[in-house]
């Protein structure tokens, strides 16, 4: 007779709710432990590539219906001082032609809320800081800060970045400081300027994803909260070092000091942003394994990237949703529930991580190459059994 598997996640970030709420809708019993006191309003943009949207409407969820995402109508590339074009493509009119699923911006804070929105507040506990974890042919155990432990039949750990989970399973990863800074910050969408470049010739619009490109740095932006808010990634090289996190404030001088001479219209949107955080970007070698026993990694655990590809979300969705389905299918056997999510995801996000460094090395090239393809990417459904296991 098939058991009900339980499962332990640790980290209720992006990875850790959408594996929970996949998990629940799969007939899973889950329960999340989270080192923070709450959930609340924290990050700035984060992108869906029609393969992390595909995820969401799997799980009944549509972050454009309910007004918190936004499908930008293009991608246009201008230069960092006079603002003239260096690219643009159409966005909006042909994702889900071609790959089945919008390309979406949202907030992280929306997009957090939207899937907690299918777990249940029982299913969480917060101020759970996990130190550690154990894995034997009968279950996995994770200790918490306050001594106490909790076990399952299967862990997973969703604990970010600096997972300790990962740090548990194989050790300290070294992390590389890439010597590229950004800064994240959001502007009401009313102060984007639409005329931009020395004589206001260039039109920009509001629902377009526009990258600034200039020999030492970039700034993204698109909008984002149904088109209310404008979210601007603003990255530079720098080898001074910087914190790995997402929660570090700067301020708006330092910021600015570091883009003087940019374009006049782009550094008056800089200078009218309310709270500017900053963050280190890091790199980091795939991992050769994620697994041991009974317990595995899933999103920046498993794979943190680069943001170049803007696929870290979106990846980390689709391990989410496989990990669901393998530990779905594999009822009775937790260990051949991990093998089979390991074999699954494991070449496709280091191929990712790769490309993300790729790109990131061709963005400092002089003069920078368009985009590597990410159709590739983008085309991949997590939702569906691979044809080799299906039938
Ligand atoms: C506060 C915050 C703000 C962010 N803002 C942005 C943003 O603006 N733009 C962007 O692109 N990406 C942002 N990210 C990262 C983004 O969410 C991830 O890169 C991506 O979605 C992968 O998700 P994840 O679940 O693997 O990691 P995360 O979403 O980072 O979630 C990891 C979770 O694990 C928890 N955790 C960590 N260690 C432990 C522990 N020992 N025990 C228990 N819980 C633990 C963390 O508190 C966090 O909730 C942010 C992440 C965080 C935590």
């Amino acid at each position: 007779m098939q058991r009900k598997p339980r499962v332990i996640v640790i980290g209720a970030g992006i990875g850790g709710i959408a594996a929970a709420a996949a998990l629940r809708k799969l007939g899973v019993e889950v329960a999340v432990y989270e080192r923070a006191s709450d959930l609340g309003e924290v990050g700035a943009g984060v992108q869906l590539g029609p393969n992390g949207v595909k995820v969401l409407h799997a799980l009944g969820l549509d972050p454009t219906l309910e007004g918190l995402a936004f499908e930008p109508t293009e991608i246009v590339s201008v230069d960092w001082q006079t603002a003239s074009q260096r690219f643009r493509q159409p966005l909006k009119a042909i994702a889900t032609k071609k790959f089945g699923a919008p390309y979406l911006t949202a907030h992280r804070a929306d997009l957090h809320r939207l899937l907690r929105a299918k777990v249940p507040d029982s299913v969480i506990t917060l101020n759970a800081r996990c130190t550690g974890v154990s894995s034997s042919d009968r279950g996995a155990v994770a200790t918490f800060a306050d001594g106490s432990t909790a076990d399952a039949d299967l862990i997973v750990g969703a604990d970010g970045i600096r997972s300790v989970v990962r740090e548990c399973l194989f050790g300290a990863a070294p992390a590389r400081f890439t010597e590229q800074i950004g800064w994240r910050a959001i502007l009401p969408i009313e102060l984007v300027p639409t005329r931009v470049g020395p004589d206001k010739s260039v039109r920009i619009e509001r629902t377009e994803y526009v990258g600034w490109i200039g020999p030492v740095g970039h700034v993204i932006c698109y909008p984002i909260r149904g088109g209310n808010l404008y979210n601007m990634f603003v990255g530079r090289v720098s080898s001074e070092w910087a914190e790995e996190s997402w929660t570090a404030p700067s301020n708006k001088e330092e910021m600015l000091t570091a883009f003087a001479g940019w374009n006049e219209a782009l550094l008056g949107m800089l200078s009218n942003v309310q709270h500017v955080f900053k963050w280190g970007i890091y790199d980091r070698d795939p991992l050769t394994h994620w697994t041991r026993g009974r317990v595995t990694l899933l999103g920046d655990a498993a794979h943190p990237m680069m943001p170049t590809l803007a696929q870290g979300a979106s990846i980390t969705l689709e391990d989410a949703y496989t990990f669901a389905r393998n530990v779905a299918r594999f009822a009775n056997d937790p260990v051949a529930a991990l093998k089979a999510y390991e074999s699954e995801r494991i070449d496709r996000a280091r191929r990712v991580q790769l490309q993300a460094r790729d790109q990131f090395n061709n963005n400092r090239k002089q003069p920078a190459p368009p985009p590597l393809s990410r159709d590739w990417i983008f085309q991949h459904d997590a939702t569906v059994e691979p044809m080799a296991l299906a039938g």
